[in-house]
Formats: structure tokens, C-alpha cells, sequence
């Protein structure tokens, strides 16, 4: 078999995306190795899904068992693996019904067509409209590139889904002005991930909450990123005490598998009848699996605490970083999905030093052009945090003595 070149990309794959360099070939707990053997920390998590990190062994049987015993059967059969994750995301959330795909953007695309469809059986087809927020991020199928807030991702793939409406994220007042009895729903994330990491207001969740029973819409929270323990309770409307009329959750919910989930109340539910939405794949038995050990680990109390106390010992370095270097103004988010938020040197900088932190063997992700994102595993251990925080700081070091000179 040929060596498997990093030009390969160039040559076979679609365009759309640039990786870096080197191609990762195996990964264990928070430590990755490339192609020629070195390593890195990964404080990016496969983009906050790794959280338990890479090979986590109780998901590794959980997979190999089921890989042995049941692959797919689609959704003309239920399976044991995806009735027992239902039942346990039911029992873990404010939710009575769950609705299985494979992404975040399918399980939003599914909770836009739920709420559109709850609103056309009980209110009319009139109540239609739909609004969001700007810089939201919600996934790229043409609904939900739609209701996302960046108009550089939909710029081009009309025409789009209409009455989808963009207001600013955190103005109370705004929602408010806007609000009218033909909204069928609101969806938000709780925190703005890939936006910037922007925390919501508890007042402005509260408002949009409000807002909703008073003009009969659904309340849908996208906890694509935020879900699975990620902020420090197992979903983050927990940690705000706002309770949605349907969740979206996926990233973290397979740790790595690709699984996805969309959750709501009974009577809401109940407007997805016989034949009014599908998935081939959707609620596969290995990601089901996965899935349900992924939250028997992660709904523990000590892991939860674990996030709270690894965020604070995290954001205190970085802070301590920040300043040393003059480089952050800011970290902010929740939990273990941290931004450090550029400081104004350094604006639209912060892919160069995402790549100064690469060459120094530590992996982070950014969130738009002047934040770096840190979204660890969730049982990270102190060792890889220490170690990476030090190849971050060289990295930093590097990156500022590079570009005064
Ligand atoms: C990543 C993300 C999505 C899209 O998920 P995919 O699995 O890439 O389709 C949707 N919403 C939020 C908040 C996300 O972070």
C-alpha cells in the first residue's frame, strides 16, 4: 500500500476545508501521535466531541461489543442499544421523547421541522416564523446554515428557507420588540461555540423562556456543543434553571462516534407522527452503545465537579498567561469550553497562533478570527493540562517574539 501523503487532500478531496500539515495517526486520554510519531496535548477535542478523550477503553469495549454482536438494522426495526440511550436521556433531562440522527445539523434540522410542524397542527400554517441569532452557529444543511447567524456560510446556496429571522444575541430588548404571535420558535445555544464562545445572559434565557410561553412558540436550546457535561452539568439549561420545549445535543453525546439526538416534551412530540420525519441511520446500535456509556460516565458527580475544577485551575493559567504576554483580554465560556478572547495587537491573529501552538506539539481550535478556543476532554489529567499549558505558553513566546521582529 502507497504511503498516505498529506497532498493527497489536494488532490481527492473537495476543497473545503484546510487541514494542517501533519495527519494524526492514533490518539489515547488527551495525547495524539502524527504520522512521523510526534506527539501533541489535544485541548481541542476533536472539537469538544472527544470528552472522555481519544481510545477511552470502557468506550472502546462498549463499541467492540456491539460491532460483534449488531451493526444496523435502519429504523423498520428497534434496537436494545438505542431504546436504552432514549430511556436514558429521558431519565437524565426535562425531556419525554427522543428523536435519533447522526449530527448536530440533523438534530437541529429536526427540531426546526418539529417546531414548524407543532406550530401548523396547532395553530395554523400562519405561525411560521422563526427567529435566531446572530453569530449562532447551528450546522450546514440549508435549514440550519439558514437560521445560523453568519451570512458568509449561506452566501451563495440560495434560495434559502425563509422566515428565519436574525436578532442580536444577549438584547433582551430586541427579542422582545421583535416577538409576536406568528414566532413558531426560538433556538439558541447557550453558549456561542463556534460564534466566539460567548456565554447567554441568564436574563436573556429567561426572557426568550418567557417569551415563548407568552406567545405560544417553542423554546429550542442547541446543546450541540455545550451538552454532555461539557459546562459542568450534564446540559447547560441546568446550569441557567431554564427549561426548553426541545434540546438538540450530538458532539459530545458519542464521544467520538458519530450519534445525535433530538429531545423534547411529550405533546410536543407528538407531532412527529408515522412517516412526517426519518433517518437511515439514525439511533444505530454502535452509536447507541457508545453513547450510553458516554453518559453513565459523565452524568457521575465526580466528573461534573471534575469540569468546574479543571476549568478553574485552566482559566487561572491562562489568565496568568494572558498577561504575562499581554495577549488575552479575556477567557470566557463555561466550563471546559473556554475562549481566549485576542487582545487588540493581536485581532484576527488567532489561526497563526493556533499554528504556533500546533508546532509546539499543543492542539487548540479557534472561534472566529481573534478568539482561541479550549475545549479538553472532560477527565483531562492534571499532567496534560501542566504540559500543555507549557507548550502553549513557548507557543505564545514564539509567536509574539516572530512577528516584532
Ligand atoms: C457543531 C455544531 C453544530 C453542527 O453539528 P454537525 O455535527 O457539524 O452537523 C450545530 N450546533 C452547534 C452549537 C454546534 O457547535
Amino acid at each position: 500500500m502507497a504511503k498516505v501523503e498529506r497532498d493527497w487532500y489536494d488532490r481527492y478531496m473537495m476543497p473545503n476545508y484546510a487541514p494542517a500539515a501533519m495527519i494524526p495517526v492514533r490518539g489515547s486520554g488527551s495525547r495524539m501521535w502524527d504520522q512521523e510519531g510526534r506527539e501533541y496535548i489535544d485541548f481541542g477535542g476533536g472539537i469538544a466531541v472527544n470528552a472522555l478523550g481519544h481510545a477511552h477503553p470502557q468506550l472502546v469495549a462498549a463499541l467492540t461489543e456491539q460491532a460483534n454482536r449488531l451493526w444496523h438494522t435502519s429504523n423498520v426495526l428497534a434496537t436494545e442499544p438505542a431504546l436504552q440511550l432514549a430511556r436514558r436521556l429521558v431519565e437524565l433531562t426535562f425531556a419525554d421523547r427522543v428523536f435519533f440522527s447522526n449530527s448536530g445539523a440533523e438534530a437541529n434540522e429536526a427540531a426546526l421541522k418539529l417546531a414548524r410542524r407543532y406550530a401548523f397542527d396547532h395553530h395554523g400554517e400562519e405561525k411560521d416564523r422563526i427567529l435566531a441569532f446572530e453569530n449562532a452557529f447551528h450546522g450546514r444543511t440549508l435549514f440550519t446554515v439558514t437560521a445560523g447567524g453568519q451570512a458568509n456560510y449561506r452566501q451563495g446556496f440560495g434560495p434559502l428557507p425563509g422566515s428565519i429571522e436574525h436578532l442580536p444575541f444577549n438584547d433582551t430588548q430586541a427579542l422582545t420588540e421583535a416577538f409576536g404571535d406568528d414566532v413558531c420558535a426560538v433556538i439558541v445555544e447557550p453558549v456561542q461555540g463556534e460564534g466566539g464562545v460567548i456565554a447567554a445572559d441568564q436574563t436573556f434565557l429567561e426572557a426568550i423562556r418567557r417569551l415563548c410561553d407568552q406567545h405560544n412558540a417553542l423554546m429550542i436550546i442547541d446543546e450541540v456543543q455545550t451538552g454532555v457535561g461539557r459546562v459542568g452539568t450534564l446540559y447547560a439549561y441546568e446550569s441557567f434553571g431554564v427549561i426548553p420545549d426541545i434540546l438538540t445535543t450530538a458532539k459530545g453525546l458519542g464521544g467520538g462516534f458519530p450519534v445525535a439526538a433530538t429531545l423534547s416534551t411529550a405533546h410536543v412530540a407528538d407531532s412527529l407522527k408515522v412517516g412526517t420525519h426519518g433517518s437511515t441511520w439514525g439511533g444505530n446500535p454502535m452509536g447507541c452503545a457508545v453513547a450510553s456509556t458516554v453518559l453513565d460516565i459523565v452524568s457521575e458527580q465526580g466528573v461534573l465537579q471534575g469540569v468546574l475544577d479543571r476549568r478553574s485551575r485552566i482559566e487561572r493559567s491562562l489568565r496568568e498567561l494572558g498577561e504575562k504576554y499581554g495577549v488575552f483580554s479575556d477567557v470566557r465560556g463555561l466550563g471546559l469550553l473556554m475562549g481566549c478572547v485576542l487582545t487588540e495587537p493581536w485581532q484576527g491573529k488567532a489561526r497563526d497562533l493556533m499554528q504556533a501552538a500546533q508546532d509546539e506539539g499543543v492542539f487548540v481550535l479557534v472561534a472566529g478570527a481573534s478568539v482561541l478556543r479550549i475545549a479538553p476532554s472532560l477527565i483531562i489529567s492534571e499532567e496534560d493540562i501542566a504540559e500543555g499549558l507549557e507548550r502553549l505558553e513557548r507557543a505564545i513566546s514564539n509567536f509574539i517574539s516572530a512577528d516584532n521582529a
